[in-house]
C-alpha cells in the first residue's frame, strides 16, 4: 500500500473523463500530453489501486508454477488464486499428478 502511494504521489496525474473508442466513456490518468508510456503507468496504478480497494490487499501475486514469474491479479469470491493462467495450473497440476504416481 505505501509503495502504490509513493508512487501515485511520484507519477504525473491530471485524471480526466474520455470518450473514444473501442471503450466508450471511461477515464484517462495521466495529462494528455504525456507519452504512452507514462499513460500505461497512471492507467495500470489507478487500476491496481482501485482492485485493492474493490478486493483488499492480497489479492495480487506471482504465479505458483515453475519457471513461470508472471504476476494476476485474483478477483475471484474465494481469492485462492496461484497461478497467472490456466495454462500454469493445469501445467503444475499434471506434474503433480505425475509425481504422485513414480511414488
Ligand atoms: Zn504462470
Amino acid at each position: 500500500m505505501a509503495m502504490l502511494n509513493g508512487l501515485m504521489l511520484e507519477i504525473p496525474m491530471h485524471p480526466h473523463l474520455a470518450d473514444h473508442e473501442p471503450h466508450g466513456l471511461h477515464m484517462h490518468y495521466a495529462p494528455p500530453s504525456s507519452r504512452l508510456a507514462e499513460r500505461f503507468r497512471a492507467t495500470t496504478l489507478m487500476n491496481l489501486a482501485e482492485l485493492i480497494v474493490e478486493h483488499g490487499l492480497g489479492r495480487t501475486g506471482v504465479c505458483a508454477a515453475e519457471g513461470c514469474d508472471h504476476v494476476y491479479a485474483d478477483t475471484s469470491r474465494a481469492g485462492r488464486r496461484r497461478f497467472c493462467s490456466e495454462g500454469c495450473a493445469n501445467r503444475t497440476n499434471v506434474a503433480a499428478f505425475r509425481a504422485r504416481r513414480r511414488e
